[in-house]
């Protein structure tokens, strides 16, 4: 977010976690503090904005613990590739861990493991936008996990898809790979 804002509202210009000062962008609002661009850096690439503002300084220190030893485990992280997309999905068969990542290299990215029982639930959804035409499909994960209840990210590589379309049907097709992938492993 544009740093001028925080300071128009009066809160502390230097990050909570590491002390260092803001830079104008890249900063994330956290419920008692400001996390630099730095820092959010480190943190999971499936917080969101929101998912920011709810912790408190104190949550997110324990989260960038979890973050280096979740560095840690990656190195004894025996993954193959089960599903290939913009999100490709690597599963240690022999663990039932799994993680999700943009970028083939996962270790530099930090990629988050999962641990396939840890699967509450698996949901395909297809999204609308009330002023824009076409669809987005989304693979929504529900985990047990302590830093987090879910995991979603858009299937389709470009966005607003016509649901005629057959890029929609193969992202569709897409979706109930990586479900299938993880589920028959269950
Ligand atoms: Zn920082």
């Amino acid at each position: 977010m544009d740093n001028t804002l925080l300071q128009e509202n009066g809160l502390t210009r230097t990050c909570s976690v590491c002390g260092n000062k803001l830079t104008r962008y890249g900063s994330k609002v956290l419920k008692d503090g400001i996390l630099c661009r730095n820092c959010a850096r480190l943190a999971s690439e499936w917080l969101d904005n929101a998912d920011f503002a709810e912790k408190t300084v104190a949550q997110i220190n324990e989260h960038l613990a979890y973050r280096q030893k979740n560095r840690e485990r990656l190195a004894g992280f025996k993954g193959n590739k089960a599903v290939e997309g913009k999100y490709s999905l690597y599963i240690d068969d022999e663990n039932k861990d799994f993680l999700i990542s943009k970028r083939a290299d996962y270790v530099k990215d930090n990629a988050d493991i999962f641990n396939i029982n840890d699967i509450s639930r698996i949901q395909i959804e297809k999204r609308k936008y009330l002023n824009r035409d076409g669809s987005d499909i989304y693979l929504h994960l529900f985990v047990r996990h302590p830093e987090f209840n879910d995991v979603k990210f858009q299937v389709n590589e470009f966005g607003y898809l016509n649901p005629d379309s057959d890029e929609y049907q193969q992202a569709l097709k897409l979706a109930y790979e990586y479900a299938d992938a993880l589920k028959s492993r269950k």
